[in-house]
């Protein structure tokens, strides 16, 4: 079929459409209504319908393909590889399940996951859903405050966790920061199971709360756990978005609606069938990890590869090796982590025999140009951007290879997905705009299946952060958008990141897109600060390749240069600094407000987020010493 009858089917006759796609997956009792669209901009998805996320991931398999590989555990960081087979993952699972039961845990309890991206973290969520319990993985990489916030938010009534992660082969013990956060947490939760990896021997414990796995493990070792039937509607998961733009909101997920569209995702858009393989290079804690890391492969009867370790270690070319190794098919990655790449040796891309790879999927950020040409000129394969959020569960813009692909047109992540109905509207008045007119990309109710449901426990705040924008009900993705004459959407950053110069409005991701198209620069930020005379100007933040030795005056004068000359002279840069790194959220997201704040010496708001606080505390002298170029100072 092709991408438009597709589409257009998907949007226009939403009941029949999903109906069909509705038998991807195995349904213990099968939906009686598709769709109910009476309380909007609430909507429910195969009503009525009962499955399970665990069952279609793992024992729906268990047939065809006991003895595929399932899941890779691969870390770099400890050096152990765990290839897991569906039926091993079967076994894990159910024991996994049973170690629950008797922790009390049963359907609708919440159970924070606080893991790193090993094996137990993917069994710890099956065992949930296999419970009906509401798994909220919190990613392992985050603070004690932030997971005391999603404690609070979530009340758990058990947390899991492991003894540490690794990073960089630094051992991070997570129990001591567990410890605070449970002191923090008005609503700590009475258990915690710890899954130990021997990483910290002389981790503390507290008795009658904290549980060690492995006595569970041993003792559930033949354990086999039915799996609970859930109503399609009812919640699987909450997952808390980034919190680039503020407070974190816990978006919920559904059963039926989710299972259905990562099942149609994985062929359509990522064009795997059974038995290929996936190298997804995210976490569990993120949103996609959870779709492509986990549920979408499984449940997709794929073999999927985790990964622990940083892109680089323990060389550069780590990912293109498990490529090869594993005949990986698709690979999911993000811009930051390929910019990360950029800036080592382009040889690396060439080493490995990578002709099982078909495609290279990248999400997450605005992928810029030179990210984009290096990838895909250095390895040869299909690039494709593609856009989504935590609140969409899956990609809501992109390319389709498994069914129809359109050409490539760097910088868009293509055409809508299966169900959404998506507009570029002007902001303030609502009317669409244009081709080639900038505007807010809204999507018009109701909401493809795998769609977040709700935020928990908050119905006005879903009612109010998403919807509340406009005159009439539309889903604003607070994202920047156009769409060309072909139909090719185009993101153009955060409705937020918008400066306004002497009247004229400058997305900062245009201009962080130009001075990017200088060779030296590995990455930029940009954001607007107030200037007496034309409101705004943009302050550049740039971090150089590695090997660049010129003079950062040198290279701050090129990057103003550059602005000016592909963008005008209203964009120029009113300062420019060269830095050490540049602020990102531990999902490897700009967090261009804590720049602005720097800048401007204002409240940055919620900056637990970060990854590294020192690339922050750099920025600051650095503003303090004065910018490599332009004449504004200091605050
Ligand atoms: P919060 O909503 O809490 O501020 P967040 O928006 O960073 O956090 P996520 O859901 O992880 O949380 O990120 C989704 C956002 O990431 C999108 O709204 C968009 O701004 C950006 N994004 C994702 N994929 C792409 C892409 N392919 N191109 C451009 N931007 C993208
Ligand atoms: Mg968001």
């Amino acid at each position: 079929m092709d991408y438009e009858t597709a589409w257009r089917r998907s949007v226009d006759e939403p009941e029949a459409f999903w109906g069909e796609q509705a038998r991807l997956i195995h349904w213990d009792t099968p939906p009686q209504r598709i769709l109910d669209d009476s309380e909007p901009p609430f909507r429910r998805w195969f009503v009525g319908g009962t499955t399970n996320l665990c069952h279609n991931a793992i024992d729906r398999h268990l047939d065809a393909r006991p003895d595929q590989l399932a899941i890779v555990a691969v870390s770099t960081e400890t050096g152990i590889t765990r290839e897991i087979t569906y039926r091993e993952l079967h076994r894990e699972v159910n024991t996994f399940a049973a170690s629950l039961q008797e922790l009390g845990v049963g359907k609708g309890d919440r159970v924070v996951i606080y893991m790193p991206n090993i094996a137990e973290a993917v069994f710890a969520m099956l065992a949930c859903a296999r419970l009906g319990a509401i798994h909220s993985v919190v990613f392992g990489g985050f603070a004690a405050h932030n997971l005391a916030l999603r404690i609070d938010d979530a009340e758990p009534a058990l947390l899991i966790c492991a003894d540490a992660g690794m990073r960089g082969g630094k051992v991070i013990p997570y129990k001591p920061l567990v410890d605070a956060a449970l002191r923090e947490a008005k609503a700590a939760p009475p258990r915690v199971l710890i899954v130990r990896r021997g990483l910290d021997p002389d981790m503390d414990t507290v008795p009658g709360r904290d549980v060690d796995y492995a006595t569970l493990r041993a003792k559930h070792a033949d354990a086999h756990v039915p799996v609970i039937w859930l109503e399609s509607n009812e919640p699987s998961y909450l997952l808390y978005t980034s919190g680039t733009t503020g407070r974190p909101k816990g978006v919920q997920r559904d059963v039926g609606g989710y299972a259905v569209a990562l099942a149609l995702s994985m062929t359509t858009i990522f064009d795997l069938q059974p038995g290929q393989t996936i190298l997804c290079t995210s976490d569990v804690g993120w949103a996609v990890g959870h779709s492509y890391n986990v549920y979408g492969p499984l449940i997709g009867g794929c073999t999927a590869i985790l990964y622990e370790g940083l892109p680089t270690g323990p060389d550069p070319g780590i990912w293109w090796r498990l490529c090869e190794t594993y005949g990986v098919r698709t690979m999911f990655s993000s811009p930051t982590g390929i910019r990360v790449l950029k800036k080592q040796d382009a040889e690396w891309l060439k080493k490995y025999d990578l002709s099982a790879l078909k495609w290279i999927f990248l999400a997450g950020e605005p992928l810029d140009q030179p990210t984009y040409a290096w990838l895909s000129e250095g390895t040869g394969k299909t690039v494709i951007d593609n856009y989504w959020q935590t609140e969409t569960g899956w990609p809501a813009l992109s390319l389709m290879p498994g069914l129809d692909l359109k050409p490539v047109k760097p910088g868009s992540p293509g055409f809508p997905t299966f169900g959404y109905r998506m507009r570029v509207i002007d902001e303030a008045t609502g009317e669409e705009k244009a081709p080639g007119e900038k505007g807010v990309l809204v999507i018009e109710p109701p909401l493809p299946p795998g769609c977040l449901t709700t935020i928990w426990r908050d119905d006005e705040r879903y009612r109010r952060s998403y919807f509340g924008h406009f005159k009439t009900l539309l889903y604003s993705s607070l994202d920047w958008a156009v769409r060309d004459a072909d139909g090719y959407y185009f993101i153009l950053g955060r409705t937020d990141d918008v400066i306004n110069v002497a009247g004229h409005r400058l997305g900062t991701r245009e201009i962080e897109e130009s001075v990017a198209t200088l060779g030296a620069v590995a990455e930029v930020a940009v954001v607007g600060v107030t200037d007496e005379l034309k409101g705004q100007v943009p302050a550049v933040f740039a971090t150089v390749k590695q090997g660049v030795t010129d003079d950062p005056r040198d290279v701050a004068q090129a990057m103003e240069r550059r602005v000016v000359e592909l963008l005008g002279g209203v964009a120029r840069p009113g300062c420019v600094y060269v830095v050490p790194a540049l602020p990102k959220t531990r999902s490897g997201k700009l967090l261009r407000r804590s720049l602005q704040a720097l800048m401007q010496g204002t409240d940055p708001g919620d900056l637990s987020t970060l990854d590294d606080p020192n690339a922050l505390e750099d920025i600051r002298r650095a503003i303090a010493r004065g910018p490599h170029c332009g004449a504004r100072q200091a605050p």
